[in-house]
C-alpha cells in the first residue's frame, strides 16, 4: 500500500503500531493522571474517547496502525485530506479499513479515527478468537478496569466498529 501511495504522491508514516499491554497501561495511566477532577466512570469514560483500555486494544494484535497524525481535523483541509481521501479509495484494495467511522449511524464506542486504519485479512479472525475467548474477568490489573463490565467494553468498545469493516471479508 506504501508504494502504491507512494507512486501517487502521497506519503504515509507509522505514527503507532503494535502496543502490548503494558504500553497501553503506560498510555492509560497518564491519562487516568490528566482527568483526575472527574469521577473514576467519567475518568474511564472521557480516556475512552480515543484511547482504549488495557487488553482491549487493537493495537495489541498487531494488526493496526496509526498514520500520520493523530487529530481528525489533520485529514479535513490540505494534504491530509488528499491522504484520508486516497486511503478512503485505495486502502481496502490492500485489506486496510477504517474501523472507527463517524458514530452518526449507530456505531457505538471510541469517537471517529481517521488515523486509525486495521488489516481486516487478519484482524476479523483475531476479533472472532478475542470474542471466543475473552471475557470480563480478563479485563483487569489497570485503575479504572473495574468499570470494564459496566461500560460494555467487549461489546461496545472491542466490537464497535464499522459495519464495512464487520462485513468486509463476507
Ligand atoms: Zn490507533
Amino acid at each position: 500500500m506504501n508504494e502504491a501511495a507512494k507512486a501517487d504522491g502521497i506519503h504515509f508514516k507509522i505514527v503507532s503500531g503494535t502496543r502490548n499491554f503494558n504500553e497501553q497501561k503506560a498510555i492509560w495511566d497518564r491519562k487516568w493522571k490528566r482527568y483526575q477532577e472527574l469521577s473514576p466512570i467519567e475518568r474511564a469514560k472521557k480516556i475512552l474517547q480515543y484511547s482504549s483500555m488495557p487488553s482491549t486494544s487493537r493495537h495489541h494484535w498487531g494488526t493496526d496502525i496509526d498514520l500520520n497524525h493523530l487529530t481528525n481535523s489533520y485529514f479535513e483541509s490540505g494534504q491530509g485530506l488528499k491522504e484520508y481521501n486516497w486511503l478512503q479509495e485505495h486502502a481496502h484494495t490492500f485489506g486496510f479499513y477504517q474501523v472507527y467511522t463517524s458514530k452518526e449511524h449507530g456505531r457505538t464506542g471510541y469517537l471517529e479515527e481517521k488515523w486509525h486504519w486495521s488489516y481486516l485479512p487478519l484482524a476479523s479472525t483475531y476479533l472472532s478468537f478475542y470474542n471466543s475467548n475473552i471475557s470480563y474477568q480478563d479485563i483487569t490489573n489497570f485503575k479504572g478496569s473495574e468499570f470494564a463490565t459496566e461500560l460494555q467494553m467487549i461489546t461496545n468498545y472491542v466490537n464497535g466498529i464499522a459495519m464495512e469493516a464487520k462485513h468486509a471479508l463476507d
